[in-house]
């Protein structure tokens, strides 16, 4: 890509996810996105088209509403940069051919989409400890959705999703018989599930190994920092979440770098 194309893409990023706040802000608590319009959570003031636009906005209010002074978090700039960082990402790794070239847009407007819900998901876990169904219901139905014109093939993605889902209902099944208590929740399911319908089967081993690891270590991390028990419950989202990012951006690189190894 130009770095015209770049740019424009760093900011339709931020445009996204100055939308993914408020998802995060209103799905886990079950209002509605569409309406009413963003408002001061303090105040309730509603908030101007000049009150809106990502990063500058909070930057001009110096963190504070216009109205009423309250100040508003630091969260909002951050997820928007961090959303068009991670387009950034995507555009800058994406293989060769120019974007006019029909598979090209279709496999970058799959990684956006992805990675979209990547972040909400990533940021209702750490914040709630939940993964609204909304965004994984669409995450599953918009992977196969691209699957049926990109990579990685209907089959791939319809496989992805089954394993996905059934690789952790039996992990779930297995720790309740073991220890008598849920290990985890329905949402990491659905959500492994969304990761399988993108990325197809494969990807589905790399990611659950990559999170779990971590989840492993932070957790063990965490209980020697005296911050919490070996039974602590840790937002497994958080890890599924960079580990599909990281699988979505290098994983068919390592993929077939293992597979090469393989065969000679
Ligand atoms: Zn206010």
């Amino acid at each position: 890509m130009t770095p015209f194309e770049l740019g424009v893409l760093f900011v339709v990023g931020l445009m996204v996810g100055s939308f993914l706040n408020v998802c995060i802000v209103r799905l886990p608590a079950g209002i509605s996105i569409v309406t009413p319009p963003s408002r001061c959570p303090k105040c309730a003031t509603r908030l101007a088209w000049r009150d809106n636009i990502p990063v500058l906005s909070w930057l001009w209010l110096k963190g504070k509403c216009r109205a009423c002074r309250a100040p508003i978090s630091g969260r909002y700039p951050i997820i928007e940069l961090a959303t068009g960082a991670v387009f950034l990402l995507h555009g800058v790794t994406l293989p060769g051919a120019p974007i006019a070239d029909p598979a090209v847009a279709v496999q970058l407007a799959s990684r956006l989409v992805f990675s979209s819900l990547l972040v909400a998901l990533l940021v209702t876990d750490l914040e709630t400890f939940r993964l609204p169904n909304p965004l994984t219901y669409f995450g599953i139905g918009a992977g196969i959705a691209f699957s049926l014109i990109g990579s990685p093939g209907l089959a791939q993605s319809l496989i992805g999703a089954a394993v996905g889902a059934s690789v952790l209902l039996l992990i779930r099944a297995a720790w309740k018989l073991a220890r008598g208590v849920d290990a985890m929740g329905l949402g990491d399911v659905k959500m492994l599930a969304m990761i399988g319908a993108f990325l197809g089967w494969p990807h589905v081993w790399a990611v659950l190994l990559c999170s779990s690891l971590v989840g492993a270590l932070v957790g063990i991390g965490l209980a020697i920092a005296g911050r919490g028990t070996m039974q602590s419950k840790l937002p497994f989202g958080v890890f599924l979440s960079v580990a599909a990012l990281v699988s979505s951006v290098w994983g068919q690189r390592l993929i077939d770098w293992y597979m090469g190894t393989l065969s000679i």
